[in-house]
């Protein structure tokens, strides 16, 4: 079969390895349709070996079924959570699957990814797709489930004040699923005009464009000065998690969901008076039921993220626009070629 190989830095290519096959308790996908995640160009930073097939957003249709594969058969459509488990770590069987110590990813640590034409994965990974959600919105199933875990963490109430940092994917999907989990007042942060108006026309929200407003000034408007109950950090940027901790207000909490590649010391002062939660999420636990549930009755829509979509042999044409035009473009989606 054909796949989109990484093969080291920053380069990829089409190549013909072996399809895998459906072994017990697993299950062969078709791939219908996989998304590209920032941090498929980190997988030098991650340490990851060269050469490997990415991708971790997927859906797709089952073609075979190991043995004792219960409750899915050929031809039923899914979208996959990336995060096999083994079930027996002290994580496991505390009901962490999700920070299992021998967890399986795929497209990482040698695992097979989604950009192939075919991925094998575990039975209990599948999540099967309702009609009228299509592969494109199904392949981010997971992105979303991992913002969704974020207010799971921070125990998020309908009457918070939410403060989503970042602009990105990422900030786009917390902030419809705080508006979908009912919060009416929520602020994004941003340094794009043009991805704060398209988050603003799916979301009812406060946009605030940090290169040019004061984000601890707008965060104080909203809240007559009390700050916000809940930050999301999902940039990345190292000075970010300390903005958030500014916004908030005593015993509010920061989620850090992203990666921070170049941290700040945080502020410990603020943490300490104003009794701060800092949390961490970094993947997702039981999100990815309730997650289709909320794509079933259009409460969140994940396909307008899907700004490029391309056939996986046409793959510089997403690395460039997704690259070059993050102002327009949010995700990009490889589907088969036709
Ligand atoms: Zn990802
Ligand atoms: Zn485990």
């Amino acid at each position: 079969m054909q796949a989109l190989v990484w093969q080291g830095g920053q380069e990829f290519s089409m190549q013909s390895i072996p399809k895998p096959r459906a072994e017990r308790g697993r299950v062969v996908v078709k791939v219908t349709a996989a998304a590209v995640c920032g941090s498929d160009f980190h997988l030098a930073d991650f340490k990851e070996k060269a050469p490997l097939v990415p991708g971790h957003e997927v859906c797709g249709v089952i073609e075979s079924c190991g043995a004792d594969v219960l409750g899915l058969v050929p031809g039923d459509r899914v979208a996959l959570n990336p995060v096999q488990f083994c079930g027996t770590c002290g994580c496991c069987t505390k009901g962490l699957p999700h920070l299992c110590s021998a967890y399986r990813h795929l497209g990482a640590g040698g695992v097979q990814g989604g950009w192939a034409e075919y991925v094998a994965i575990d039975a209990v990974n599948a999540h099967r797709v309702p009609d009228g959600v299509d592969d494109i919105a199904a392949c981010l199933l997971e992105p979303m489930a991992v913002c969704y875990e974020s207010f799971t963490r921070a125990a998020l109430q309908p009457d918070d004040t939410v403060l989503i940092i970042g602009d990105g994917t990422f900030g786009f999907l917390h902030a419809q699923i705080a508006a979908a989990r009912g919060v009416r007042r929520i602020i994004v942060a941003g340094h794009y005009d043009t991805r704060l108006k398209r988050i603003a026309a799916q979301v009812e929200m406060v946009p605030c464009n940090t290169h040019h407003e004061d984000l601890a000034e707008r965060v104080r408007e909203i809240t007559d000065g009390h700050g916000v109950d809940v930050a999301i950090e999902a940039t990345g940027a190292g000075s970010s998690p300390n903005a958030g901790l500014k916004a908030l207000r005593p015993r509010g909490t920061l989620v850090i969901f992203s990666y921070v590649w170049k941290p700040e010391p945080l502020a410990m002062g603020l943490i300490h008076m104003n009794e701060l939660n800092v949390l961490g999420s970094c993947r997702s636990l039981g999100a990815f039921d309730p997650c289709l549930e909320l794509l079933r009755t259009q409460k969140v829509n994940t396909r307008i993220l899907a700004d490029v979509i391309v056939p996986f042999d046409e793959w510089p044409v997403a690395v460039n626009r997704l690259a070059r035009d993050k102002a327009q473009v949010f995700k990009a989606v490889f589907v088969p070629r036709q």
